[in-house]
Parts: structure tokens; C-alpha cells; sequence
């Protein structure tokens, strides 16, 4: 008996003891992992040749045995040999995403579950046996896994007529809490299948029991055994926008991107002309927890006529949106690109050209139609779009700057930049902004007294980047930004200034004591014009503020 590697152990104890109404999901993830495989064989009949399969052939078969209490999936995909049944179900690790954290242990069973997509293992949430049985194609050797789950498992070899794998579920007997019995009913797994699974391009079959009139009778019924096709397989992104309901792209969204909320956003469109595709993409509710880290992979599935041909394809999406989950689906694609002609091909170019439009407008309608839910969105995103105006010199300015939020002294919530130049003062030439830890702190800033007294809004910058963005902007509207720090804020008149000016001369004597006395501290001392309840600032005379000076300071070298 092998041991499982300990992260497996430990999601295959929470899968055990999850939340029961969550169970019936170990249907779904059973027929992706079998689509999955069919796809690799298929992907390899279209790309190597000749491999004597045919597209028709492929499909997906669910029984139920009530008499033994066994529920059997099997696939004719590429099938595992006995090393890859031991990397691919010996070892959550290997099966993409699991990556197990310290901080996780604290939340929800549930949501660690859905975070990960749950796999293979979720067959133990109904089983105390689960045989694996499976050739892998063009091998001759069949191999058969087992485990009864947390102690561990067993390989050896079997016979196999054909290549696939056959997935057999020994299930939990019933208790009084617990009905395991409904996934040997028909009407359960038919269920199940159009809730979880109808967009499978496979077809996926199952022996269904019916009725019909005996011939030659008008009231006597004979039943029968039809192999009943339980899945429309018609992708969801290719039906009609207004015959899909809501519940159906969420269900879609998260079983296929695994994620435990639904989405904030779905975008479907499909467009015809000189790239035709459909493009179903989802902005997540929250941001994934590896989501600003280097970890973060972004990219959209890139399906050419239904065949997944690329998970992650990242040329689709500018780094800004590469919180944008989805896929898109182009005829006009070649199935045997490879990722180096992928980036040069042009059609790929002008559908990532017609998303980032697309992208952009839904999150314009959004923060008009659906304020709070966009500042929601920016709290998970926010940062990622003002990355992207820093990115590249400024380059992306004009698809980002409405986009952007930022906290207003005068209102007391996040603005726009529009909104805050709509709110302008007669004679206010710039936008103010100032920066600081917090919203508190820069409040307290004194450097601010003076613009808030002329009754103009200032923009507070919180975040390290802000500073760095708005730099890049320069200007919005032709209005140009100005930090409250600046020497001269623009808020007074010639003879103010004058009058300033001669202050200051009066008062050299002082000035140059204090410089003196400060030295090698303070590169000057000066009056300033800006303070008003407080006897003292400080400023930088640079191209670089206190704020960013302290970013750039924070960041690795
Ligand atoms: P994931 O599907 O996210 O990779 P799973 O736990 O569902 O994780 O599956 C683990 C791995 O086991 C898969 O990546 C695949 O390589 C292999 N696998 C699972 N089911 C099958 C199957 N029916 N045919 C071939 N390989 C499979
Ligand atoms: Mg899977």
C-alpha cells in the first residue's frame, strides 16, 4: 500500500467530510477529467495524423449498477500508464492548481475546496472504494489504482480491452443523513449531467429505461433500453445570448474556471467579418488568491471551431485586464499553431484588439449603471488598471484613465477623474492631489489646508502606485495634476506672491539660522504660503516625492 503525499491527504480529508449538498459535484468533475482526456487524444489524432480514431467514436459512458451499488464513468481518451496514474492521482500537487497555504487553513472547508476545483478526489465524498482502470493509448499494458481513501492505495496491472479509462465508485452505504443512493437513480445522473456537464462536446450516454406503446396495442405499454445522449453538447458560448439564463453562465464559470463565487460580470459576444469569434469572458467577483503575485498566470482558452487548443492563451489580454477569466472560440484559427506563430498571427491580434474594446465599455457601463458594483470591482482590480497606466510609458492612458477611482476630499468617496473636473472651481487650474498611508493621514496633512480653504477638491493617493500613475498621466482634460507638496500651488494672485516674496527677504536673517542650525537635514527653509493651522512641513524639491521616494525604497533591488 503507497501513502499519499500529504497535501493530498489533507484535501482528501476535507473532501470527505464536506458539506453534503456540495457532493454532487464529483459527477461533473469525473466527466471533465474524461472530456479533458478525450480532448489530449483528439488534439493528437488532429495533429499527428493518421491515428485510425474518429471524431464520432469518442463519448462518455455513465452506469449505475444498483445491485452492486457501483457507479461506473469511463472515457476512450488517452488513458494513463502506471507511472502516470501514480504522478496524476497520487499527488494533488500534480493536478494543476493545488498549492496548499498556511493561511487557507482557517477559512471554510467549502471554500478551500472550490478555490482549487476540486478533481479527481471528490469521488470520495460519495465512495469508499474507487477503482481506476485504465490503457493508455498506443500502450499495450492496462494498470488498475485503488484506494478506499486517506490510507492510501494500490497499482497494479489489469487487463484492458481498449484504451480510456474507466472510473468505478463503490458507494458510501446510506444512512438516515446521508442518501449515496440517489447517484444510482436515473433521473439524479440525467439531472446532474444537463446541470453540471450539458456543454460537453462528448457525447455523454447512459442506459435510460423507457416506455412505449406495445405495436399493434392502443393501451399496452413494453418498456425498453434506449443508450440516451444525456448532454445537448452544444458549447455555451455558442448558444444564443438570450437562451441562456444567468444561473447557466454562472454554473459554467465557476465549474469551469474553479471558482467558488460567481462572477461579478459575464461579457458574450460573438462578432462575424474579419475575425469571427464568440468570446465568453467573466470578471471575477474577487481577485484570486495568487492574483498579485508572480504566480498569477493570465490568458484566455483559446478554442479553434470547439477544440481547446491553448488554457491560457496570454496574448488575448493586455496585462491591465489580467483579471478577465474566459475563453475565446475562432474558426478562423489553424488547429496546429504552435504559442511562437500564435503571436504573430494576426486574426489573434485583432480579436485581442476587439476584446480590450469590449472589455473596456463593460467596465464604462458598469461604473455608470452599477456604481457600487464597480467600486467593488476596483477594490479587487483597482490596482491592476493603475499598474497599467504606469505600464509601458504611459502608453494605455486613454483606454484606463476613466476607469480609474480615487478617494475625494470633498466628497468623501471615490471619483472619477471626470467627475472630479465637472466639480472644478472657476479659476482652479489644476487637479490636486496629495498622498499619504491612508485616507486619515493625508487628511491630516498640512499641506493640504491651503487648497481645501480655496474650496478645490484634492485627490488622495493611497496606494504606492497612485503617485507613479498620476504622474504618467500628466494631465486629464487638459488640466494638468499638481501635488499639494509643489512649491507653487497656483492659488495666488500676483501681488501675493509678490508680497510673499518680500516676506521672505525681510526674514532672511531667521531663515538662514534655522537652515544653519538644521544642517545636513533640510536643504532650505522657506515661508510657506500653504499652511495655515500648522507652523511647519516638509517638502521635496525633486522629481520624486516623500511617498514615492518611500515606495521605491520598499521595493526589492
Ligand atoms: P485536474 O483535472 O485539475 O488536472 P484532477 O484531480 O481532476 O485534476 O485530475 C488529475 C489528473 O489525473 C489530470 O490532470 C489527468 O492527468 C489525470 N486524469 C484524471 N482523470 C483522467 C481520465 N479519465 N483520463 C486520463 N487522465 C485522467
Ligand atoms: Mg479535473
Amino acid at each position: 500500500m503507497k501513502q499519499f503525499k500529504a497535501e493530498s491527504k489533507r484535501l482528501l480529508d476535507l473532501m470527505i467530510n464536506s458539506i453534503y449538498t456540495h457532493r454532487e459535484i464529483f459527477l461533473r468533475e469525473l466527466i471533465s477529467n474524461a472530456s479533458d482526456a478525450i480532448d489530449k487524444l483528439y488534439y493528437r489524432t488532429l495533429s499527428d495524423g493518421d491515428t485510425g480514431l474518429n471524431r464520432d467514436d469518442f463519448c462518455i459512458n455513465i452506469l449505475p449498477d444498483k445491485e452492486n451499488r457501483t457507479l461506473t464513468i469511463s472515457d476512450n481518451g488517452c488513458g494513463m500508464t502506471k507511472e502516470e496514474l501514480e504522478n496524476n492521482l497520487g499527488t494533488i500537487a500534480k493536478s494543476g492548481s493545488l498549492n496548499f497555504k498556511k493561511e487557507n487553513e482557517q477559512k471554510e472547508d467549502i471554500e478551500i475546496i472550490g478555490q482549487f476545483g476540486v478533481g479527481f478526489y471528490s469521488a470520495f465524498m460519495v465512495s469508499e472504494k474507487v477503482t481506476v482502470l485504465s490503457k493508455a493509448f498506443g500502450s499495450e499494458e492496462a494498470s488498475k489504482w485503488e484506494s478506499t481513501g486517506t490510507a492510501g492505495y494500490t497499482i497494479e496491472p489489469c487487463e484492458k480491452e481498449s484504451h480510456g479509462t474507466t472510473i468505478i465508485l463503490k458507494l458510501k452505504p446510506d444512512t438516515e443523513d446521508n442518501h449515496y443512493d440517489e447517484f444510482l437513480e436515473t433521473y439524479t445522473l440525467q439531472n446532474l449531467v444537463k446541470k453540471y456537464s450539458d456543454y460537453i462536446r462528448y457525447p455523454i450516454k447512459m442506459d435510460v429505461e423507457k416506455s412505449r406503446l406495445k405495436g399493434g396495442t392502443k393501451d399496452e405499454y413494453e418498456t425498453y433500453t434506449e443508450n440516451e445522449t444525456l448532454n445537448s453538447m452544444v458549447p455555451i458560448w455558442r448558444k444564443n445570448k438570450n437562451e441562456i439564463k444567468e444561473e447557466e453562465y454562472n454554473e459554467f464559470y465557476k465549474n469551469k474556471f474553479m471558482d467558488y463565487t460567481d462572477p461579478a460580470k459575464v461579457i458574450h459576444s460573438s462578432t462575424e467579418g474579419t475575425a469571427t469569434y464568440n468570446a465568453l469572458l467573466f470578471i471575477p467577483a474577487r481577485a484570486p488568491m495568487n492574483f498579485y503575485t508572480k504566480d498569477y498566470e493570465k490568458g484566455l482558452q483559446l478554442y479553434s471551431n470547439g477544440v481547446l487548443i491553448m488554457d491560457k492563451c496570454a496574448d488575448l489580454l493586455p496585462d491591465y485586464f489580467s483579471f478577465i477569466r474566459g475563453l475565446v472560440d475562432s474558426q478562423d484559427l489553424s488547429l496546429n499553431i504552435s504559442r511562437e506563430m500564435l503571436q504573430h498571427d494576426r486574426q489573434l491580434k485583432i480579436i485581442a484588439g476587439r476584446l480590450e474594446k469590449k472589455i473596456k465599455s463593460e467596465l464604462e457601463s458598469m461604473l455608470s449603471n452599477e456604481r457600487e458594483k464597480y467600486e467593488e470591482f476596483f477594490k479587487n482590480f483597482g490596482l491592476q488598471l493603475k499598474y497599467g497606466v504606469y505600464q509601458d510609458f504611459g502608453a494605455h492612458k486613454d483606454v484606463l484613465q476613466d476607469l480609474l477611482l480615487f478617494y475625494s476630499s470633498g466628497e468623501k468617496k471615490l471619483v472619477t477623474l471626470k467627475e472630479y473636473v465637472s466639480r472644478m472651481k472657476e479659476g482652479q487650474k489644476f487637479i490636486y492631489y496629495a498622498c499619504g498611508e491612508n485616507v486619515d493621514r493625508v487628511d491630516k496633512l498640512p499641506q493640504t489646508e491651503a487648497v481645501k480653504e480655496k474650496g478645490y477638491e484634492i485627490l488622495y493617493l493611497t496606494d504606492g502606485v497612485d503617485e507613479f500613475s498620476i504622474r504618467m498621466l500628466m494631465k486629464y482634460d487638459d488640466k494638468e495634476f499638481k501635488s499639494v507638496s509643489a512649491d507653487d500651488l497656483g492659488l495666488e494672485t500676483e501681488e501675493e506672491k509678490q508680497a510673499a516674496a518680500k516676506q521672505v527677504e525681510e526674514n532672511k536673517d531667521m531663515l538662514n539660522f534655522m537652515k544653519d542650525a538644521l544642517k545636513g537635514k533640510v536643504k532650505q527653509v522657506i515661508l510657506s504660503q500653504k499652511l495655515k493651522t500648522h507652523p511647519v512641513c516638509l517638502s521635496t524639491d525633486g522629481a520624486i516625492s516623500i511617498e514615492m521616494e518611500k515606495v521605491l525604497n520598499s521595493m526589492p533591488t
